[in-house]
């Protein structure tokens, strides 16, 4: 079973959402409005990089490919990446994002994910990688550590479990994270 990059980035941020995006009956998920935006932000910067340089990321020349399918089935894991800058030396990849809060440790997750699979697709090893924070147009480098690399392995041996096992996990205390998911209504101990 293939897990996603985006599950490895909802299971520290609440266990629950993936469980519930696997686990619920098969029946169409609403497209919030939320979503729709996120989709439509996402073209438009990834409009304004190709015609950027690199010099956000401290970068002199490199090929950029941006929406770049990964698969690997030896680790069950599927994503897309918004952005793969790839030079003489190093394979670079980069997410985007759009919101004004600073990078979470979920979003350093996903990068690590992205990582791993750029690794295995490019035969090359992935050092660091970037978070493009478009509002304000920087871009937050992110070393890829073993311990995020561990990190990484053992969530996905846990999602595997929890689904597995069908174990419905606990909502997350963070309570603010409730306020617009689109799960609320199944989670009535967060009302
Ligand atoms: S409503 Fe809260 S506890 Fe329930 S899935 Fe969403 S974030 Fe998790």
């Amino acid at each position: 079973m293939l897990l996603t990059v985006s599950d490895v980035k909802q299971y520290p941020y609440c266990p629950r959402i993936v469980y519930y995006t696997y686990l619920l009956p098969l029946r169409a998920r609403p497209t919030t409005y939320k979503m729709q935006e996120g989709k439509l932000a996402h073209e438009r910067i990834e409009q304004m990089e190709e015609r950027r340089s690199l010099r956000a990321y401290g970068l002199g020349e490199g090929v950029r490919q941006f929406e770049v399918a990964l698969t690997s089935t030896r680790l069950g894991l599927t994503g897309k990446l918004d952005m793969i800058i790839e030079t003489a030396s190093e394979v670079v990849p980069v997410d985007f994002k759009n919101s004004h809060g600073r990078v979470g440790l979920n979003h350093k997750y996903q990068l690590t994910a992205y990582a791993l699979l750029v690794e295995e697709a490019y035969g090359r090893p992935v050092r660091r990688g970037f978070i493009y924070l478009a509002p304000q147009k920087r871009a937050e480098e992110i070393r890829i550590t073993s311990n995020m690399r561990g990190w990484v392995h053992k969530a996905l041996r846990e999602i595997r479990a929890m689904l597995d096992a069908e174990a419905k996990p606990p909502p997350t205390r963070v309570r603010s994270r409730c306020v617009d998911c689109e799960f609320r209504s199944l989670c009535p101990e967060v009302w």
